[in-house]
């Protein structure tokens, strides 16, 4: 599945329409979220998809809920199934719980069938004209759904996912020459196993600050105010410039991985410890993006026929000494190399991990690692070359060495 994302230019009649589907599909949500929280709360058991959707007919019969009716039906039952998901995630502690839809957010609603695209322009139910849509470039494929979404700045975007399969695309052996490993960092964005360390970008910290500024003189504004509602609108901008600065950044990261390396091994990072642990950790992962990289990784490495593993997250990743296998009782963070106890093995703290999580998906695959060979040289540096010509900043941090197990 691929989502492709177009700009929409609805006219002034088609906005009104908008937004009645937002507000409909964004009640439907929050009704029904607050009902299974209540359930929960109450008999411990909540309710599913076909459950709810029978209730939701039952509602727009109601004289006061009628508003209802002009919004696409399938629109409404796909938020019911989007809920239904959202809890299944959360209760196999995949995501967080599920949390009501507000209005200031950003607004969307998925079209699942009845749709089509001529040229640049957007057939939906309910709407007499076609949308208008900037068709960049192309999308092929099967089209699976429609989801139209509204920025808290005012843009309209229609993300069309499209099912597409390559037959001609070999899928690459996992081997100890073309593996590697990623230990993904908080102040440096990642890190690899043969010692390449990217860094974050310059800009984030400068539109960081500029969040910051504009939150506060938000803070500043009286309420119901014109000029708060301006100043939100300010916000909502830059932030969403930070999300595309993101995506961008973690697109061409992503891109120059899943070229260069056939295997590529992560960490398993589970929301469980996000949600019950340390907030200021939980943020700054949620900040980084690391869940959309990983995302990336996966999509991308499929695409090109490359592994994507990801490594149980008991694994003692930052513990093990890469070269003896001893494991350390304690490693504290500020700790930024590793010395090991028992061989004297010595390396950068990150770059012991990455060998680490490159080895244990090595063995799960069966990959004998006797040898204790890195991957070579070479696919380093062209690593490197991509990096830079896609203006990432990347360096060699350290000799990463051999080290013999
Ligand atoms: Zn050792």
């Amino acid at each position: 599945m691929k989502a492709y994302r177009y700009r929409l230019y609805p006219s002034e009649d088609q906005k009104v329409m908008l937004a009645k589907h937002f507000g409909s599909c964004r009640f439907v949500w929050n009704y029904f979220l607050d009902l299974n929280n209540k359930s929960y709360a109450e008999t411990g058991k909540g309710s599913n998809y076909n459950r709810m959707s029978k209730e939701l007919s039952h509602l727009k019969k109601h004289e006061e809920y009628q508003w209802l009716k002009e919004t696409n039906a399938q629109s409404l039952q796909q938020s019911l199934m989007h809920l239904e998901t959202a809890f299944k995630k959360f209760f196999k502690k995949l995501a967080e719980e599920p949390v009501f839809k507000g209005k200031h957010k950003r607004q969307s609603f998925t079209v699942p069938q009845a749709f089509k695209v001529i040229e640049n322009l957007l057939y939906i139910p309910k709407f007499k004209k076609p949308i208008r849509m900037f068709r960049h470039r192309d999308f092929n494929g099967q089209v699976r759904s429609i989801t139209i979404s509204q920025e808290p700045s005012g843009k309209y975007h229609a993300s069309i996912l499209v099912y597409e399969q390559d037959p001609d695309i070999q899928q690459m052996p996992v081997t100890e020459e073309s593996a590697i490993g990623i230990d993904m960092g908080i102040k440096t964005f990642a890190t690899l196993s043969d010692g390449v360390q990217i860094q974050k970008p310059k800009h984030f910290v400068q539109s960081e600050k500029k969040l910051v500024k504009a939150q506060k003189r938000l803070s500043r504004k009286k309420k119901g105010s014109h000029n708060r509602m301006k100043q939100r609108v300010r916000v909502a901008r830059i932030q969403e410039h930070m999300a595309n600065q993101r995506r961008d950044f973690l697109n061409r990261v992503s891109d120059v991985l899943t070229r260069t390396y056939d295997t590529i091994a992560v960490e398993d990072l589970s929301l469980k410890d996000m949600m019950n642990g340390n907030h200021r950790r939980a943020k700054a992962v949620a900040d980084a993006g690391w869940g959309m990289f990983r995302v990336m990784l996966k999509t991308k490495a499929s695409q090109r026929g490359r592994n994507f593993m990801e490594i149980g997250r008991y694994e003692p990743s930052t513990k093990m000494c890469s070269a003896c296998g001893h494991v350390k009782s304690e490693m504290k963070l500020s700790e930024r190399r590793f010395i090991c106890d028992i061989c004297g093995y010595t390396n950068d703290r990150d770059v012991n991990a990455a060998i680490n999580i490159r080895r244990f998906a090595l063995i799960s695959e069966g990959v004998p690692t006797e040898s204790g060979e890195l991957t070579p040289v070479d696919r380093r540096t062209s690593a490197l070359e991509l990096l830079a010509r896609e203006g990432i900043r990347a360096s060699v941090l350290v000799e990463a060495g051999s080290p013999v197990h």
